[in-house]
């Protein structure tokens, strides 16, 4: 089941169904796989600043 992830900050969620085009990141790229030079495409915040999200 994927999952997603919420930036605290701005409140954009990445999610692992769709990945996330705006980072070149595939849709179904899991959050492990996901560098930790990962940034909020909105707000720049980096991984430490995301919880998990319930759909
Ligand atoms: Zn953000």
């Amino acid at each position: 089941m994927s999952k997603s992830y919420e930036c605290q900050i701005f409140h954009y969620i990445y999610s692992e169904l769709t990945g996330e085009p705006l980072a070149d990141i595939e849709a179904g790229t899991t959050w492990e796989q996901i560098g930790e030079d990962f940034k909020c495409p909105h707000c720049h915040a980096n991984k430490k600043m995301f919880r998990e999200a319930l759909e």
